[in-house]
């Protein structure tokens, strides 16, 4: 289909569609909120897989945060780089698995696949050419996963 390739797309509507989507089928005891620091913001994107990645880390936000928490999208255009945040309220990665989590098959979930993280991190890294890591974490105060795009 026409989103199926890397083309100039629109990674603020993309994002917001693919939160607004995902928080109408997560408990509704998480506050789900989506920021931009700009209107539009056109890039090469596939936006499948691109929402595909997205609606990874809120799904994996949402089981850190067992039906209770917030979950921030935020979008920050920095220079030549695009920033996406998303940053949970759940139970954090400890340091030593902040790396780890992205290998094929690792997982701590009982009915996890572990391969979620390690195909986003292939769309971004090796298809578009970006960054996704854990940017911050902490048992305290959860987790935020950093994910940078070339404008
Ligand atoms: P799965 O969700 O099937 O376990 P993933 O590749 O999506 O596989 O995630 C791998 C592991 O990374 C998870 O099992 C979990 O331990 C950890 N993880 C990922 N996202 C988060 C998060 N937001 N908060 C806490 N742990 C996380
Ligand atoms: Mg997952």
């Amino acid at each position: 289909g026409s989103t199926s390739e890397l083309k100039q797309n629109d990674l603020i509507a993309t994002t917001k569609q693919t939160v607004t989507y995902i928080s109408q089928r997560i408990s509704k005891g998480i506050e789900v909120n989506f920021t931009a620091d700009v209107d539009e913001c056109i890039i090469n994107l596939n936006a499948s897989l691109y929402s595909w990645v997205i609606e990874n880390l809120m799904k994996n936000a949402t089981d850190a945060m067992q039906n209770k928490g917030v979950l921030d999208i935020s979008i920050h255009t920095k220079g030549k780089f695009v920033e996406i945040l998303v940053s949970d309220t759940g139970s954090g990665i400890p340091t030593k698995l902040q790396r780890k989590i992205f290998e094929p098959g690792f997982t701590t979930k009982k009915r996890g696949w572990g391969l979620g993280l390690s195909l986003a991190k292939r769309i971004i890294e090796e298809y578009h050419k970006g960054k996704i890591f854990v940017a911050k974490s902490s048992k305290e105060t959860g987790t935020q996963f950093k994910i940078l795009l070339k404008k």
